[in-house]
């Protein structure tokens, strides 16, 4: 999403960008998401909501959001969605296969199964975070087993290189975005990612697999932080159990119920409260065995406003960007839009480049 969304805006701008793209097809992350582009109503919200958070870049992220949104709108993709749906949010969903293809088709050369050279200047690199490299995630966030929720090849190129050219790390490198998976032996492929997400741990009694209690109180409405506290229990699993009136209740779209049932369907253990052999009361009715699930990482790069890549002097690094992902730091703490942050971190690259 970044990287096409810099070169695209580049390329309008008269530059002759190139897109190096990894994988054998364009899109990353944004190809298998929900593809909903929003932000918070207000910068006092989202500093309430992601607290930890640079303070300088989610101003710059509410400020150029509504006018990066109509850009996007102005190459024609299919529109799900006229809003979000959320109260506390503004934005649209995007179709994201149709959202793909338009921005590949602006950003022009985009060269497939091509990681980026070394020796490019200058470089924005939006190679999508570091989820996808085990060592990362093991030294950064947990020493327990998490699922990969993403596209196969965000594996903390970007970071690496930019710290390998004396980049600074941001805040936030212990959290991530991520869903309350199906635990194995579910089979969970990148397609059924959004559908398969167990999203009703706030209306669950949460248990680690020694029966214990540990979810933050209260939980987020996102679920974030419940979702990282599993990544840190043993096994980087909990079992949610639900009591009878719990089953009949929506959140987007979908019942507790129909998310149990996709669960069990994919393959899922999906048991009886007494099976479980906790002691419980016998109001409970059913118990999901979930995984944490990471989507993307938090913590990445130290960027300005103009997505240049800082040293821990505050210097920016000469022809280096990085924007999306890469980009760390900006909703530590909490929750935010990742294709936001691609969006108008990619375009303020692009417009820093000319600079
Ligand atoms: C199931 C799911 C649902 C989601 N729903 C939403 C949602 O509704 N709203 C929202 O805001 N966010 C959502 N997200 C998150 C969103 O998709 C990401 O935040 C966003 O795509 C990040 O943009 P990015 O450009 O940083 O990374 P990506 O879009 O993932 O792109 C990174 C690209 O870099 C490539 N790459 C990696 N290494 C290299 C290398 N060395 N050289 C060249 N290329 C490389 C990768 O192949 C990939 O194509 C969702 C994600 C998933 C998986």
């Amino acid at each position: 999403m970044a990287g096409l969304c810099a070169a695209a805006r580049a390329r309008e701008l008269g530059l002759e960008p190139v897109v190096y793209e990894k994988g054998d097809r364009p899109g990353g992350s944004m190809l298998l998401s929900s593809c909903v582009v929003w932000r918070y109503r207000t910068l006092e919200d989202f500093r309430a909501e992601c607290p930890g958070g640079d303070p300088r870049l989610q101003e710059l992220i509410v400020e150029r959001f509504d006018d990066a949104l109509a850009w996007l709108e102005s190459l024609g993709p299919p529109i799900v969605w006229e809003e979000t749906g959320n109260p506390r949010t503004i934005g649209k969903r995007f179709d994201p296969r149709g959202l793909t293809d338009v921005l590949a088709h602006a950003a022009g050369d985009v060269r497939l199964e091509s990681p980026f050279p070394s020796t490019q200047d200058p470089l924005v690199l939006s190679t999508g975070g570091f989820q996808g490299d085990g060592e990362l995630v093991h030294r950064y966030i947990t020493d327990e087993p998490v699922l990969h929720r993403a596209n196969p090849w965000s594996a903390g190129d970007g970071l690496r290189f930019g710290l390998a050219r004396g980049g600074a790390l941001s805040d936030g490198l212990d959290e991530f975005y991520g869903r309350a998976m199906p635990a194995p032996p579910a089979h969970v492929p990148e397609e059924r990612f959004v559908e398969l997400a167990q999203l009703y741990g706030s209306y669950a009694l949460v248990l680690n697999e020694d029966g214990e209690e540990f979810a933050p109180d209260p939980i987020s409405w996102a679920e974030t932080d419940l979702v990282q506290a599993i990544a840190r229990q043993p096994g980087g699993r909990a079992w949610y159990v639900v009591d009878e009136p719990t089953l009949e209740i929506e959140i987007r779209g979908r019942t507790v119920a129909d998310m149990i049932d996709a669960a069990r369907e994919a393959g899922g253990t999906v048991v009886t409260a007494g099976e479980l052999g906790f002691e419980l009361p016998d109001s409970y009715r059913y118990a999901v065995h979930v995984a944490a699930g990471i989507t993307h990482t938090v913590g990445g790069l130290k960027v300005d406003e103009r997505a240049r890549v800082l040293a821990e002097d505050g210097a920016p690094v000469d022809g280096l960007f990085a924007a999306g992902v890469d980009a760390g730091g900006i909703a530590a703490g909490g929750y935010a839009s990742g294709l936001a942050t691609a969006l108008v971190l990619g375009l303020t690259a692009a417009e820093s480049l000319g600079l």
